[in-house]
């Protein structure tokens, strides 16, 4: 093939970079493959607008059962009573759900973005905080958890018509149930946005939303470890609480306003070879080989934090229970920016975050974020995870001395060669 050489040189290099080095963002991880090879497919070039059966293009014969192979597959793992697999990611699975469920200038409650929440949750530089009217709960400042009675008075001052949980950087269950008792206290829907967890949840390793929340969003590039993109579930249908009806008349499922909301609301062709990808890594979910990875995330994460804490660093909350953690770095005098650039020279690759009431810019902040979803999947165990936080450690005692910092990268480079990736894959 006539590779178009500028493109494919920094595709290498890429490859490259994600091999040889330690990842640990925590919303990253490494696809198998078969979802590769499924997102590399000729199914890019099909139009499909519409859904299965009901297409507004013609040849869609073969795409409508790889969309409905997805749709039976995540159904199956999430038990879930109706999907939809076309968001393109995940903003594109919330800001369906919010046409879908809101109007302009209608209240929303969201989990704080400096607290771990997402933009996507309310934010004013979002679509979601510009559109909507938000309002917010927090942490509790001892704890560090969710504040469940701050979420509750917020509610029960604020009125919202959705309150959404879920988050981006925080590490631990969500009391589902509670939520839900608030939501139903004020008349409101409850989303829960898990693209962070969802491949524990789809396991069984975490509270399961799906019984309490009316909506449930995901990415499903994350724990999930398929390809990038976006999904919309509940567990149970139910008609749309407007009485908004059908050409017929008959009142609406929510379903059918959620189909609607995703195309034409707010999409246009749903990418199939994208679709097909997450049909494989939804059948990977449902393997007992995930199982154990998810297991071994969980525990990999655990080990990590505790190992952490052990050195004197400070995890917000104290603890983990899913793939990710938040390392305060304000007692050992180190910004979030300052650690981020020490540990990518090192080869290892975390993201800058503000931890909780944090005094910092979001340019700066006063913490990173770490996730063990990518690592476990090139095979790394608890043992491992107390030399990752010895190198990290070493690195951001040493953030001034460059020679230091190149040992660990050598160390890490030499490593991680024991751990091949993308062997099919040039
Ligand atoms: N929701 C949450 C909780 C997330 O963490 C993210 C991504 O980080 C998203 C939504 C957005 O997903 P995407 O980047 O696929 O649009």
């Amino acid at each position: 093939m006539n590779f178009d050489s500028l493109i494919f040189k920094l595709i290498r290099e890429e490859r490259q970079r994600q091999t040889r080095g330690l990842e640990l963002i925590a919303s990253e991880n490494f696809v198998s493959e078969q979802v590769l090879k499924a997102m590399g497919s000729v199914l890019t070039n099909k139009y499909a607008e519409g859904l299965a059966g009901k297409r507004y293009y013609g040849g869609c014969e073969v795409v409508d059962k790889v969309e409905q192979l997805a749709i039976d597959r995540a159904k199956a793992v999430y038990n879930a009573a109706w999907v939809n697999v076309q968001p393109h990611s995940g903003a594109q699975a919330n800001a369906a759900v919010m046409l879908g469920v809101v109007k302009p200038g209608d209240k929303i409650l969201g989990f704080n973005l400096s607290h771990g929440g997402h933009l996507t949750h309310g934010s004013p530089v979002n679509f979601s905080g510009k559109l909507y009217v938000p309002s917010f709960y927090n942490v509790n400042r001892e704890t560090a958890r969710v504040d469940y009675d701050e979420a509750e008075k917020k509610a029960q001052i604020e009125k919202p018509k959705l309150i959404i949980c879920g988050a981006s950087a925080y590490s631990r269950d969500w009391e589902y149930a509670r939520l839900r008792k608030i939501a139903d206290s004020i008349g409101a829907l409850l989303l829960a946005d898990i693209s962070h967890p969802a491949g524990l949840i789809a396991r069984g390793l975490l509270s399961d939303p799906l019984p309490h929340c009316h909506i449930v969003t995901t990415t499903t590039h994350k724990t999930l470890r398929g390809p990038r993109g976006g999904m919309i579930m509940m567990g149970k249908d139910f008609p749309n609480p407007w009485k908004l009806t059908t050409p017929k008349g008959e009142i609406k499922m929510m379903s059918a306003v959620l189909d609607g909301a995703v195309f034409p609301g707010t999409q246009g062709g749903p990418l199939e070879h994208m679709i097909a990808a997450k049909a494989v890594s939804f059948g990977e979910a449902m393997e007992e080989s995930f199982l154990k990875y998810s297991t071994q995330v969980v525990r990999n994460a655990r080990t990590m934090a505790k190992s952490f804490m052990d050195k004197g660093y400070t995890i917000s909350s104290g603890g983990t229970d899913n793939h990710c953690m938040l390392i305060d770095l304000r007692n050992k005098n180190l910004t979030g920016k300052k650690a981020e650039d020490a540990l990518i020279k090192a080869d290892i690759t975390v993201n800058k975050n503000m931890v909780p009431f944090d005094d910092k810019s979001p340019f700066v902040t006063s913490g990173i974020r770490l996730g063990t979803a990518a690592v476990t999947t090139r095979g790394l165990k608890e043992t491992d995870m107390l030399k990752i936080v010895e190198l990290i450690d070493t690195a951001l005692m040493n953030t001034e001395n460059e020679t230091r910092i190149a040992e660990v990268k050598k160390e890490i480079n030499k490593w991680m060669k024991k751990y091949p990736l993308f062997q099919l894959h040039s």
